[in-house]
């Protein structure tokens, strides 16, 4: 099967920050294989801009290394057409440097689609977005996409929100989470509203707990004293596993159009219950063994009390989520890189296969983020063969990719489908300014209690699936995690 490539008509992109790490490891591969695939028609500009002085030439050589890391695939005759596509200028976010001189690039504002791709620190949001727009460059139908952290608590995202708002409206920004760009995560919302047989499912009557978890392997050494400020409730939580988190819970909207879908977005958040129970939560440190640096030793800082761990026990206040808990967690140095989403259902109301309740199964249905894109439902089956009535679990694969004659299908990184979206206009997979800042309302209280508590996060060797207090989170519930496989 060959996925169909819908070209979008010929665009000016605008990536602030081009020489930076997002960009070369993930925006500019990410645009390569969109015009590799076809997709990005002639006449279409991309113009890198960042504070170093870099000629054009030594832009392109800077991309060329770049895509023969992160891109190895393309063909030597369409990276030449890419890089002949490339434009650089130099500018400064804190000086008039080079403003004026993007904006002749850019030429006069016409009604082709421009969009500005901030790759830069938030600090730089509020400069940038001015500067765009005092030398003209933008156009009436311009774009601006950022990046998170887009905040660091409530105060400081409506502040950022409103810093955009001056000069952009709602409309022309494009807030990326890039778990949205997931293919599986869009399969989720087909799998959901596409078919009628899980929606009468979808509730409490039905389904146990859900558990989302994102963990890493690596440890914060390298962007250290930026994690020690912010954690892994900030950088984690508030906005990935919370959106991750909307998209089970949230009511099938009206229509898949972006306002539609943000807005029952948003009403999950709101009706998020307040995390007031300090046991909900339990926060985490990897400590060091052998050879491996302890959290400390990793951010300069061995009296940091800040968690590279933390799982929690959520709730949604409203009629189809009531008594449901939905357990987060996500950690660095863990066992294993794992993101997945796991929607565990009741077990039968009575076994008559069985009178032991240790027989009682329970259907999953696994949303597999990363590795191995893919959705499984878990279900119980008899074991074939003569044997006798014995039971056992086995995954039934939700992708159908064999079937789909799809196995060979390669699936496209988040950001090729996102800078896409950011073309076509199609805000759907991204935040809404409200849905960031209804996030943070409810993170804030939480970190405020554990400040003032003077809480200590509890300590786990590297390659664990975190604090033993963790594990306990679902043991007092009678339930347990879905193991991190080594
Ligand atoms: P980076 O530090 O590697 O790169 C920053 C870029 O900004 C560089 O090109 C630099 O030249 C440019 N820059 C710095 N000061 C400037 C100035 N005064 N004027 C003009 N340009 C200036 O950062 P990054 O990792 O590429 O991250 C960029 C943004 O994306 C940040 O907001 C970050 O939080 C976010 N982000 C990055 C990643 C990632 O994987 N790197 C993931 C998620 C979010």
């Amino acid at each position: 099967m060959v996925a169909s490539i819908v070209p979008v008509p010929p665009f000016d992109l605008v990536v602030i920050g081009a020489t930076g790490d997002l960009a070369r490891r993930k925006l500019i591969p990410s645009l390569f294989e969109r015009f590799h695939a076809g997709q990005i028609p002639d006449g279409s500009r991309i113009i890198g801009t960042a504070r170093k002085q870099l000629s054009q030439d030594a832009f392109r050589n800077y991309v060329a290394e770049s895509l023969t890391e992160f891109a190895p695939n393309g063909n030597a005759e369409s990276v030449a057409s890419f890089l002949a596509t490339l434009d650089y200028v130099a500018t400064d976010a804190t000086s008039e440097v080079g403003w004026e001189k993007l904006a002749n690039r850019l030429g006069p504002a016409d009604r082709r689609v421009r969009a500005f791709y901030l790759s830069v620190a938030p600090r730089f949001f509020a400069p940038v977005a001015e500067k765009i727009v005092n030398t003209g460059s933008g156009n009436q139908d311009c774009r601006i996409v950022v990046e998170k952290p887009l905040g660091h608590d409530l105060a400081s995202a409506r502040e950022l929100n409103a810093q955009l708002a001056r000069h952009f409206d709602e409309s022309q920004v494009y807030r990326i989470d890039h778990y949205l760009g997931k293919e599986t995560v869009q399969n989720l919302m087909a799998l959901r509203f596409a078919n009628a047989l899980f929606e009468p499912l979808w509730n409490s009557h039905h389904i146990d707990h859900v558990q989302i978890t994102v963990a890493e392997t690596v440890g914060v050494a390298g962007r250290g004293g930026y994690y020690d400020q912010i954690g892994a409730t900030r950088d984690m939580v508030q906005n990935h596993l919370l959106q991750l988190l909307c998209l089970i819970a949230m009511e099938p909207p009206s229509r898949f159009r972006s306002d539609t879908v943000r807005d029952e977005k948003l009403k999950v958040l709101r009706a998020l219950a307040p995390l007031d129970n300090p046991g909900d939560i339990i926060r985490g440190q990897y400590r060091g063994v052998g050879t491996t640096a302890s959290y400390g030793e990793d951010v300069g800082n061995p009296d940091s009390r800040t968690e590279s761990f933390v799982a929690l026990r959520a709730g949604i206040d409203n009629w189809r989520w009531a008594g449901v808990p939905f357990y987060l967690r996500t950690g660095k140095r863990l066992r294993s890189r794992v993101s997945e989403i796991a929607v565990v259902f009741h077990a039968a109301p009575h076994s008559i296969f069985s009178d032991s309740k240790a027989d009682m199964h329970q259907n999953v249905l696994a949303i597999r983020l990363q590795p191995n894109e893919g959705i499984t439902l878990g279900m119980t089956i008899k074991e074939p063969g003569p044997g006798g009535m014995r039971l056992i679990d086995t995954d039934l694969d939700m992708t159908f990719a064999e079937r789909l004659d799809a196995t060979g299908l390669v699936i496209p990184d988040a950001y090729e489908r996102l800078v896409m979206d950011v073309i076509r206009g199609d805000q759907t997979l991204f935040m809404r300014g409200d849905e960031v800042e209804a996030a943070w309302a409810w993170i804030d209280p939480l970190i405020e209690d554990w400040k003032e508590r003077g809480d200590a996060p509890k300590l786990y060797d590297p390659s664990s699936s975190g604090p033993e207090d963790a594990l306990m989170l679902l043991h007092r519930d009678g339930r347990r995690w879905r193991e991190l496989a080594a």
